[in-house]
C-alpha cells in the first residue's frame, strides 16, 4: 500500500515521554500536571457511574452539558452558541480539530497553518488531501505579520487555523491580532479554526482573545477546547467544539461516525462542576504563580526568555550554552542531567535551527524546584 502520511513518524511526546521513563528523569515535556484534579469532580464521575449513567450519551453530547457550556462562552465572551445546535461534546480537542478540517477540507484545498505549530493540525490537513501553507512567526517574539498572513491567502484557501495561548511559544492574540483577522477575511468564505485550549491559562491580567468575542470572525469558526487542560484530567480525553449551525450540522456528519458520542459519566459530572464558575476563572492565578516561581529561579541561569504570556509552557533560548541543535540538547539534557523538556523542532520550526526548548510548568512546587536547580547549574 502507499502510506496516506508517509512522513509522519511516532510524536514527539511519546517518543520524549517513553525517553525520559528510561532514563529516570523528571519529566516537563508532555503538557500535562503532576499532581492530581479536585476530588469533587473525581468523586462526581464516580456518582454519575453508580447512578447508572453508563450507556451512551447523546451523540451531540449530554444537553445539561452543552447548555453550560453556551452559558459559560456567553457570559465570558456575550456570543451567545445554542445548546442543541452549535455545540458538540468531544473525545478532547483533538477529535474537534480532526473533525473540523475531515468535514470542511477537499483534495486539494489550502489551509494555512501559523509555526510553529502544535503537532496534529498539518497531518489532519495532509490525511484530507488538503495542502496546509506555512506562515512562519517572527524569530524574536513569535509575533503575525498580517501583511504575510495576506499574502498566503489564494482562491484555494478552505481554512485559517489559530491557536491562542499558543503551545508552543505562550504568545497570545491581541484585540488587535483579531481584529487584523477579522478584516482580512471579511469578503472570504475562508473558515477559521481557532485551538482555544488554554483559554483559562493567561497572565499578567491579561484578556484571552476568543474568536467567539468576534461577531463576523464567530459566524466562521470552530472554537475548540479541553477540559482535560482545564480540570488538571488530560487523560479524561473531553473537550467540545462550538460553531455557528450551518458549521456545526456538517461537523456532527463526520462526528456521528467517527465516534458516536462521548463517555457519558463524565460529561454528566462536568454539567455538574462547571456550575461553579471558579473552578476555571481560578486557573489563571494557580498557573501563575507556577510561571513565576519557575522563572524566578531561572534568573541567574544561562537561559534566555521572555515570559509565557498564556498556556503552561515556558520556551527557554540555550543559545548562550551550547551550539548542539535542540533535538542533541534535549536529548542530553535527559540522559546525563535527568531533566525531560520539547525541542522547539518538534512544532515544524526545523529550516530555523532555533535554539530553544519547551517547559512545562503544570508541576509541583518540588518538581518545578529541581528542575530550576539543574537548569540554573548549566
Ligand atoms: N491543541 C493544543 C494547542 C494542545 O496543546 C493540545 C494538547 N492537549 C490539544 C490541542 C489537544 O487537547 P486534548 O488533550 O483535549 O485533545
Ligand atoms: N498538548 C500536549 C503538549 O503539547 C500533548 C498532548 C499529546 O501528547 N498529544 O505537550
Amino acid at each position: 500500500f502507499t502510506s496516506k502520511l508517509p512522513k509522519v513518524k511516532t510524536t514527539i511526546f511519546t517518543t520524549i515521554g517513553k525517553l525520559a521513563r528510561d532514563h529516570g528523569a523528571l519529566d516537563l515535556s508532555q503538557g500535562f500536571p503532576n499532581f492530581d484534579a479536585d476530588p469533587k469532580l473525581i468523586s462526581l464521575v464516580n456518582h454519575a457511574m453508580e447512578n447508572g449513567y453508563n450507556q451512551y450519551a447523546p451523540m451531540q453530547g449530554y444537553y445539561g452539558l452543552r447548555e453550560i457550556i453556551s452559558k459559560k462562552i456567553e457570559s465570558l465572551h456575550a456570543q451567545y452558541y445554542h445548546p442543541e445546535r452549535e455545540i458538540t461534546v468531544t473525545v478532547g480537542a483533538t477529535q474537534a480539530i480532526y473533525t473540523a478540517i475531515t468535514a470542511f477540507v477537499h483534495p486539494g484545498d489550502e489551509v494555512i497553518v501559523i509555526k510553529p505549530a502544535y503537532d496534529c493540525y498539518e497531518p489532519a490537513i495532509e490525511v484530507n488531501g488538503g495542502i496546509p501553507v506555512f506562515l512562519q512567526t517572527s524569530a524574536d517574539d513569535y509575533k503575525i505579520d498580517w501583511e504575510d498572513f495576506q499574502r498566503k491567502i489564494t482562491n484555494k484557501t478552505r481554512m485559517v487555523i489559530i491557536n491562542t495561548p499558543h503551545n508552543p511559544s505562550g504568545k497570545i492574540f491581541t484585540k488587535e491580532d483579531m481584529l487584523q483577522l477579522q478584516s482580512i477575511l471579511e469578503s472570504t468564505d475562508i473558515l477559521v479554526l481557532s485551538d482555544e485550549v488554554y483559554e483559562h491559562i493567561v497572565f499578567d491580567s491579561k484578556q484571552h482573545e476568543s474568536v467567539s468575542r468576534f461577531t463576523d470572525l464567530a459566524q466562521r469558526s470552530f472554537v475548540c477546547a479541553s477540559f482535560g487542560k482545564t480540570f488538571h484530567v488530560t487523560g479524561w480525553k473531553m473537550g467540545y467544539c462550538a460553531a455557528p449551525a450551518y458549521l456545526m450540522d456538517e461537523f456532527r456528519k463526520v462526528h456521528q461516525f467517527a465516534v458516536f458520542c462521548v463517555h457519558h459519566p463524565t460529561q454528566r459530572a462536568l454539567a455538574h462542576y462547571l456550575k461553579n464558575a471558579e473552578s476555571y476563572l481560578e486557573l489563571n492565578d494557580f498557573y501563575q504563580k507556577k510561571r513565576d516561581y519557575f522563572l524566578n529561579g531561572l534568573t541567574n541561569s544561562k537561559f534566555n526568555f521572555k515570559p509565557s504570556e498564556g498556556t503552561y509552557f515556558q520556551l527557554l533560548d540555550y543559545s548562550k550554552i551550547t551550539k548542539e541543535s535542540d533535538e542533541e540538547f534535549a536529548t542530553r539534557l535527559i540522559k546525563e542531567e535527568k531533566l525531560a523538556s520539547i525541542p522547539i523542532s518538534s512544532f515544524n520550526v526545523n529550516d530555523r535551527d532555533d535554539k530553544v526548548l519547551r517547559f512545562c510548568f503544570a508541576k509541583k512546587e518540588a518538581s518545578l524546584e529541581k528542575a530550576v536547580a539543574i537548569l540554573s547549574a548549566l
